[in-house]
């Protein structure tokens, strides 16, 4: 068997791909390193509690995961790493000298892609593990384009929705603040009437880079969440943070000058903002966060557009 080709650069976008090995073993370990170490940045764990903390930071492309530990068993891990969904997407294959059937299908059912024998062999888990790590990357790909809107290229409501839940998780579990911004247009319909769908649609264009290029931490995010609606959110980010972001984004539209005859606001097209914050160690739910941020829209449109509003989360019972 020919050993795999390396991955074409359009997947990888450059870099090397992450794969976490797992083994209560440093030894096994070691081998599995010196197999992959060239060309793949490798990270070790050699327990199921260190394992699950690695996922969740480095987001590893796949993971080798042994199935006897002391401690918590590579069936748990998978089960953990699976129902969470900052981690639910991450591959993992067993690499286990149980090799009977029944641990083989149990290792499915708990949300293996592959299950391969130990002593390894280094063709046959090289082969396996380039495979789905190809799989991986073009499910990333494919998945990255289902979530772009094509209007203004920033990400889609779909793909905020599915981020709104990973932060959250993210934030409940480093007990650190999660804000949200919503972002409408102020009488976007004017303008459309008034200059045409055209010049409507290339306004949202500049509006939506001029969002984007306020946010300044890499964990920020902005999207479309309809219409001439924008969201963003900001974690590990309490309230004071979330409203000096707010009046950055506010004051980055107004200077764009878009000529705006007919607002009844300003002479330019401007944007009114609600914000919302889940404070560290705060419980509460995803969709609260959203609603209360949008109330706060509501409040800025009706004490005269071209502001903020913004609140803490409170709690519904
Ligand atoms: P307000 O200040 O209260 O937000 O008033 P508004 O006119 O902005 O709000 P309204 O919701 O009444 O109108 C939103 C308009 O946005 C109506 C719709 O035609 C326009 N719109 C929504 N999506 C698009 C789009 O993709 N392109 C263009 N050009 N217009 C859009
Ligand atoms: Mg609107
Ligand atoms: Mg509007």
């Amino acid at each position: 068997m020919n050993l795999p080709l390396p991955l074409p650069d359009s997947l990888t976008e450059g870099r090397r791909p992450k794969l976490l090995i797992v083994d209560d073993q440093p030894i096994n370990i070691q081998v599995l390193y010196q197999l992959f170490s060239k060309d793949h940045q490798v990270f070790m764990a050699t327990n199921g509690k260190q394992a699950l903390a690695l996922c969740a930071s480095q987001q590893p492309d796949l993971v080798l995961l042994d199935v006897v530990m002391p401690d918590m068993d590579g069936y748990e891990v998978c089960a953990l790493l699976k129902t969470d969904p900052l981690t639910r997407e991450i591959p993992v294959i067993f690499v286990t000298a149980n090799t009977d059937e029944a641990s083989e299908e149990h290792g499915l059912d708990v949300g293996a892609v592959d299950f391969i024998s130990k002593p390894v062999n280094p063709k046959i888990v090289r082969a396996r593990v380039a495979t789905h790590i190809t799989l991986k990357l073009q499910s990333d790909l494919l998945r990255s384009w289902a979530y772009i809107d094509g209007l203004t290229g920033v990400n889609n409501r779909r793909y905020f929705d599915e981020q709104l839940a990973v932060e959250w998780a993210r934030a409940e579990r480093s007990k650190t603040g999660l804000s949200a911004l919503m972002i409408d247009v102020d009488f976007f319909k004017r303008y459309n009437d008034r200059y045409g769908h055209q010049m409507g649609d290339e306004c949202l264009r500049r509006v939506a880079t001029a969002i984007k290029a306020s946010l300044r931490r890499p964990a920020d995010q902005i999207a479309r969440y309809g219409g001439e609606e924008f969201v963003c959110l900001l974690p590990d980010t309490e309230l004071e943070g979330a409203m000096l972001v707010a009046e950055q984004i506010r004051l980055q539209v107004e200077r764009l000058q878009i000529a705006h005859a007919d607002s009844d606001t300003s002479a330019c097209v401007t944007i009114s903002i609600g914000g919302c914050t889940k404070s560290a160690n705060q419980e509460g739910l995803p969709a609260a966060l959203i609603q209360q941020a949008d109330a706060q829209l509501y409040t800025a449109k009706r004490n005269g557009r071209n502001r903020i509003c913004s609140a803490g989360l409170t709690q519904v019972s």
